[in-house]
């Protein structure tokens, strides 16, 4: 048996990050940049209001007060998306609309509120110091500056910033193109009502999902066990695919096609890990495309810890990104029995208590308890050398999706 850690850096050591590509903006949501981004223009581009009112001399309504209003002349209105160049003039106002440009010569807006609204003449009834309400050219940022730096993760707010200077692609690292093979005689398509003998293929649509989390591609295909299919399909997806995530089929049994076609290439190393579930493992680089190969365990609960533990942190570094999985400190509600000698990674429902959280086990622990993984909000990772949990024991716990306040 080998431990999780030296499968886990096996592969890390084995898989590498994509080569970056020019992406869409919104293709590459959620992908790292791999490029710096300097700004060709300056930020906000021209001077413009902060506020619908009157772009005015600051010197002009110096002595305006409630008591005693100036009365300005309104020359004209400036909306947003005017591209006239306007000046304003010497014995008047110009009303001016949030995003307009400041025409030459104010120096500060009169919010809307502080006047009468006038049209032709507007009564102010406050002072404006210079610079009020106006937002300078390049204050955001100025040609040259640095929008994002290389290594940044694209999110909503990333990709505005790359919008609003003018960028429509970016250099970024792509999505993963990842498929799923699924494998077993027994397996009907979701949404049909099983059968006797039959079992629902939800291990591949719980992937699925789970690289979508992610942020890569899934590309789903099911053979049945036989070995011919199977191989014909691997090699298939090998050709295309930036990596394969294999369930079932790997086991000591007959029919266990997976183990049986991937350790006559030789390329996959079959390996028991000490963990529980998740034992059987298998990794290995396909192909002249060295596509690496994730052979994960056909039980619903081991195929998921499985890739939790080994894939997720490959595709994060495929991705650009650090491997590197984030994980709470709980403390146990009760005890619970853990294996010796391997670590256990135990389904555990988190719930606040004071400021930190408790953990508690979230149904069977079988396997094939996809209730209990239902209900989960984490793994907790016992250590291999500890056979019982304790009631206040702290655990470590990885977080399963997003984790809900209750
Ligand atoms: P295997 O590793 O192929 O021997 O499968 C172990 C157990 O997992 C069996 O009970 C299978 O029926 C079940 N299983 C295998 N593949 C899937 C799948 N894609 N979806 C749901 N259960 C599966
Ligand atoms: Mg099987």
């Amino acid at each position: 048996m080998i431990s999780v850690e030296d499968h886990l850096a096996r592969i890390l050591a084995a898989v590498a990050r994509l080569a970056p590509r020019e992406l869409e903006l919104l293709e590459a949501r959620g992908c790292v940049l791999a490029e710096e981004v300097t700004s060709p223009v300056p930020l906000p581009g021209f001077t413009n209001s902060a506020m619908d009112g009157y772009a005015v001399r600051s010197g002009d309504v110096a002595a305006a007060s409630e008591a005693s209003p100036v009365v300005l002349r309104v020359a004209g209105d400036i909306a947003a998306g005017n591209t006239e160049h306007l000046t304003l003039p010497d014995d008047g106002c110009l009303r001016i609309m949030t995003g307009a440009p400041m025409p030459e010569g104010a120096d500060a807006v009169v919010p809307v509120e502080q006047t009468d609204g006038g049209v032709d003449r507007v009564e102010i009834r406050e002072a404006a110091g210079a610079g009020q309400h106006v937002r300078p050219a390049g204050d955001d940022l100025q040609v040259g500056d640095t929008v994002l730096p290389a290594g940044t993760v694209l999110g909503p707010r990333q990709l505005a910033v790359l919008a609003a200077v003018g960028r429509g692609r970016v250099e970024a690292v792509p999505r993963p193109r990842v498929a799923v093979i699924s494998t077993g005689d027994e397996l009907v398509e979701p949404g049909t009502v099983p059968g006797f003998g039959q079992v629902v293929d939800s291990n591949s649509l719980m992937v699925a999902a789970a690289l979508g989390e992610l942020g890569a591609d899934a590309h789903q295909a099911r053979v049945r066990d036989d070995t011919g299919s199977f191989a014909a399909t691997l090699a298939r997806e090998a050709a295309e695919c930036d990596a394969i995530i294999t369930t079932g089929g790997v086991s000591m049994g007959a029919y266990d096609t997976v183990k049986e076609v991937l350790a006559a290439g030789g390329e996959v190393t079959f390996d028991r890990v000490a963990m529980q579930p998740g034992k059987p493992q298998g990794f290995g680089l396909l192909g002249p495309r060295r596509c690496p190969v994730f052979t994960l365990p056909g039980n619903p609960v081991s195929t998921l810890v499985s890739f939790e533990v080994f894939v997720a942190p490959a595709l994060r570094q495929m991705a650009g990104r650090s491997s590197e999985v984030p994980t709470v400190e709980a403390v146990a509600e009760h005890d619970w029995t853990a294996p010796e000698g391997k670590v256990q990674f135990a389904r555990v429902s988190l719930r606040r208590s004071g400021t930190g959280w408790s953990a508690a086990l979230a149904g069977g622990q079988g396997s094939y308890v996809l209730g209990g993984l239902a209900a989960a909000d984490a793994l907790a990772v016992i250590p291999a050398e500890v056979t019982r949990v304790h009631a206040g024991d702290r655990v470590q716990c990885r977080v399963l999706g997003d984790l809900e306040e209750r």
